[in-house]
């Protein structure tokens, strides 16, 4: 089964406003299996948002609405969606007296425009409304319900939960939604859409949808079944393929972050690491010590930019900085060396390069990084050219180092 969500208002077409209503549905509605497969935010105007409400639910079985139920003239939900269905606003004298009693408990004098409140759509169920003066509305048409709440969070919520979740219960075919969110690093999106997309396109069910940050690419997918047997063979039989070609790319099978992942492993294995940063300014050691219990396996940093500081709290010998420069694969590899020395840490791994804008130069040009590791057995130094804004270089070269990191612990490197 199938939802809609429609947000009214015209404060969230501006830039200040976030429509909220809309997550808290998604995610009750998917309890239940019922899939939101479009949404929209229309302003205050009532022939667009009858556009609206008339495609919706010539789609979907289930259309909501939030806000737009309010006393005052901008708030046309009620009109939009009568005029939609073709049917009349009956004037309730049952809301009308909820209303004034609500104004009286309050010892409020209820203004005039309030009674626009009162007007109930032909054959509409009323829902009440405990939390604020709007009532909302369910109303069903050719197989279709639409639901009107108010746009006041706490009040549709309380809405939703007692009025709609048990009635959308009772006619929703008995599905579950079973879903698996990985998470891969070391290749471009479109590089692994190549290698995984052959797989996925064969299925409608589960879906599959990648999302691409730097350096680190979501796979999530989302099946569709009547039981979560059913749900869990049928992400097995798209998983099992798309795990073989992805190897140990595949660095998360349950939506944890990288530095989680790499956490996970130094704990295990008893180990500790210590980073040298200077393009990163402290991305690192963030990001590592972002995962609760970090003090167990993070050693400690350094944010080294100038050579003096690289010498005297690295001990990066002064010949290699003027021969190699500070942006080298000798300075990666030697700022690694250093902070495992004085730190005595299990592991250690370093960054320098230049983010930009500025600062490059036809040897190193912007964006050229390298990431250095040092351990008991060795060092290992990656270089990296990255496209792109200053944030996005670092973002770049953070993950690439933490992903240097895990594959040295695996022994993949
Ligand atoms: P309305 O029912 O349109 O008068 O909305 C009343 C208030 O509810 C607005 O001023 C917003 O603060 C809030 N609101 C309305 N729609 C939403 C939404 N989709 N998400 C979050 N808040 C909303
Ligand atoms: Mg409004």
């Amino acid at each position: 089964m199938n939802a809609e969500i429609i947000a009214v208002g015209s404060e969230m077409l501006g830039v200040s406003r976030l429509d909220t209503n809309s997550l808290y549905l998604t995610a009750e509605l998917n309890k239940l299996g019922v899939e939101v497969v479009a949404k929209a935010v229309i302003g205050d105007d009532r022939d667009r948002l009858a556009d609206a409400v008339r495609a919706a639910m010539s789609r979907a079985e289930i259309l909501i609405l939030s806000g737009g139920l309010g006393p005052t003239e901008d708030d046309v939900t009620r009109e939009a969606v009568a005029q939609a269905l073709d049917r009349k606003l009956v004037y309730s004298a049952e809301v009308a007296g909820w209303l004034e009693q609500r104004f009286a408990a309050a010892r409020r004098k209820m203004a005039e425009n309030n009674k626009r409140q009162a007007y109930v759509i032909e054959g509409a169920d009323l829902l009440p409304n405990d939390r604020g003066t709007a009532p909302g509305q369910w109303v069903e048409e050719s197989g279709s319900v639409a639901m009107l709440l108010p746009g006041p969070p706490h009040e549709l919520k309380a809405m939703f939960e007692r009025q709609c979740l048990p009635r959308i219960a009772r006619v929703v075919p008995k599905q579950v939604i079973r879903t698996l969110f990985w998470r891969v690093a070391g290749m471009g999106e479109s590089d692994l859409d190549h290698l995984i997309a052959p797989v996925y396109k064969k299925y409608e069910n589960p879906v599959t949808t990648i999302l691409a940050a730097a350096g680190d690419i979501q796979i999530h997918l989302r099946a569709r079944c009547k039981t979560e047997a059913e749900g869990d063979a049928l992400l097995a039989e798209v998983a099992g393929p798309m795990e073989l070609l992805l190897g140990d790319r595949l660095y998360s099978h349950n939506g944890d972050p990288l530095e989680a992942v790499v956490g996970e492993l130094l704990r295990k294995n008893h180990a500790t690491v210590s980073v040298a940063e200077s393009a990163t300014g402290g991305m690192l050691g963030e990001r590592l010590t972002s995962v609760a219990g970090s003090s167990e396996y993070f050693a400690g940093g350094f944010i080294t930019y100038n050579d003096t500081m690289k010498a005297s709290l690295l001990a990066v010998p002064q010949e290699l900085l003027d021969e190699h420069g500070a942006v080298s694969r000798e300075v990666a590899e030697a700022m690694a060396i250093g902070a495992r020395r004085r730190t005595a840490s299990t592991y250690a791994l370093s960054v320098t390069g230049v983010a930009g804008p500025t600062g490059g130069s036809e040897k190193t040009p912007v964006g050229t990084m390298y990431v250095g590791f040092a351990d008991a057995a060795g060092t290992y130094v990656a270089h990296r050219q990255f496209l792109g804004d200053r944030q996005r270089i670092r973002s770049f070269v953070a993950q690439m180092a933490m992903d240097v990191l895990r594959r040295r612990i695996l022994g993949k490197l």
